[in-house]
């Protein structure tokens, strides 16, 4: 149901941009303190990218550097200190699925993403809430004090105004946008594949920064995964059947056959890396003890166990199993790569690893072994992006700053609209969202403080 049906009741206590992860979590956790919320969904089903995922986890431990290493350590925290609140949220709607289980390089649960988003409408509606679908938000309203009092939302070619003591931008970044991708991270990531939903086209930081929001630092980090190339991501079942998860026990080439990267840093980091090397290609070869120890056995809980190498070749991906490297350099040179310094950099890499380790460049930290167990196998891949880690200028409060780093009256943001939590590093987006969703519920004044305005307008 659109907007003009409720046209007598255009006044909310909150307007939340964006009907995924982050905004139906703000939505449905402000709705059960009793906020009148409408949420505005550009797109006619909710869900956006969260409907595609299964866990909710993240790294708690700083140590563990493939989580938390580049991004802004302030921000990082919003996420861990929310985690243990938005997991027990999900316990007591029984939305976990499973028990404590290790997610990559962190800790979490399986997940129903989709039965949370689903109960969260149903809290926004109790709350005499309202979840708009297919209505495009145009403007953000701001009063003469400069603080944000409403949104002009564009529905079924009727213009509404609409009024509420906050906004929260949530739109899920703009890796739907392959002109912002190409300015804000590479000329290369214009062309890469999308692994997404399709709306998230940077909408929510095209109104903050109309409303006086800033971009955070420069961050060309993303969220994304290595998929077989040629690659046709036409149906979301293949964002993961695709997705090369094991690359960080294989080795990474680009096409003039040169290690760039220690793989074994993840493969978010992978795709992320590769997105820099000649035309955004390369060649991911591993052995028979990868095949049995990864490729065919579950990543993570519940995952399924296809032979990724079939399944790329069935989709038209460059691809082959061989008994040995000279056979290697052949089948690769085939592909318009360097074949023969491949193999020669193979070599090199299974000396140095079993000799020498340190003297390696790029360096390996994790899974320091020889890949020398044949058959071989080698796939052409590409980076795909799933969300973007660049975005707006955002503080611990999840109020929206200005370029001098003053928060915008009234203005808050969560999820991937949030710039610098990661950049090349990944610890979990669900949680991200979350973390981000109830702390501006919080500083929104709609949690032990129902309807006060304690942080959002000082
Ligand atoms: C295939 C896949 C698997 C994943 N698996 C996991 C996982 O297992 N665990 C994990 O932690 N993370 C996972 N992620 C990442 C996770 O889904 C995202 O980090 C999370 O959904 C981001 O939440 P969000 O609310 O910011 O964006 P989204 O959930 O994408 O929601 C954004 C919404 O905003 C809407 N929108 C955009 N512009 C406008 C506008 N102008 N007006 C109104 N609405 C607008 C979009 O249409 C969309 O519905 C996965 C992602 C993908 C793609």
């Amino acid at each position: 149901m659109g907007l003009n049906q409720q046209m007598n009741k255009l006044e909310f206590d909150m307007i939340v941009i964006g009907a995924g992860m982050a905004g139906l979590s703000a939505a449905g956790r402000a709705a059960e303190a009793g906020a009148k919320v409408l949420v505005a969904e550009k797109q006619t089903e909710i869900g956006g990218s969260a409907q595609y995922a299964g866990f909710l986890w993240t790294v708690l431990d700083d140590r563990v550097r493939r989580g938390w290493d580049d991004g802004d350590p302030d921000l990082g925290q919003v996420v861990k200190d929310n985690f243990a609140e938005g997991v027990n949220w999900m316990r007591e709607r029984d939305m976990l699925l499973s028990k404590p289980t290790k997610v990559l390089h962190g800790n979490g649960y399986q997940f129903n993403v989709t039965g949370h988003m689903q109960d969260c409408v149903k809290l926004v509606r109790k709350a005499s809430g309202h979840v708009a679908l297919g209505v495009e938000v145009k403007k953000l309203l701001k009063n003469l004090d400069g603080k944000v009092e409403g949104a002009l939302i564009l529905d079924d070619g009727e213009m509404m105004e609409v009024k509420a003591d906050s906004v929260i931008l949530a739109t899920g970044g703009f890796q739907a946008n392959p002109d912002l991708r190409a300015e804000r991270i590479h000329s290369n990531a214009r062309s890469i594949p999308l692994r997404s939903n399709t709306g998230s086209t940077g909408d929510g930081i095209r109104l903050g920064l109309e409303t006086g929001g800033a971009w955070a630092s420069e961050n060309t980090g993303f969220y994304g995964h290595l998929v077989s190339s040629p690659t046709d991501l036409d149906h979301p079942s293949l964002f993961t059947r695709l997705s090369q998860y094991h690359s960080d026990y294989s080795l990474l080439f680009n096409e003039n056959g040169e290690r760039f990267t220690d793989e074994s840093q993840g493969d978010f980091r992978n795709s992320n890396e590769l997105t820099f090397q000649p035309n955004a290609r390369g060649v991911l070869v591993w052995d028979d003890h990868v095949q049995q120890e990864h490729v065919l056995k579950a990543f993570v809980l519940g995952a399924d166990t296809e032979d990724r190498l079939e399944v790329a070749l069935q989709h038209g991906a460059y691809g082959d199993k061989v008994s040995d490297l000279e056979k290697l350099k052949n089948v690769i040179s085939k592909w318009n790569m360097d074949g023969e310094k491949v193999v020669q950099s193979i070599n090199e890499y299974n000396h140095a690893i079993q000799k020498c380790p340190e003297k390696l460049d790029p360096p390996r930290i994790y899974d320091q072994r020889p890949l020398n167990q044949p058959p071989y196998y080698a796939l052409v891949v590409e980076p795909a992006i799933s969300f973007t880690h660049g975005g707006l200028l955002v503080d611990n409060k999840s109020r929206a700053l200005n370029e001098k780093g003053e928060p915008i009256p009234g203005l808050l943001v969560a999820g991937a609209d949030v710039g610098n939590v990661f950049n090349r590093g990944y610890a979990g987006g669900l949680a991200l969202s979350l973390g981000f969703a109830l702390r501006a519920v919080r500083t929104a004044g709609w949690t032990s403080n129902k309807g006060g305005d304690v942080e959002l307008y000082q």
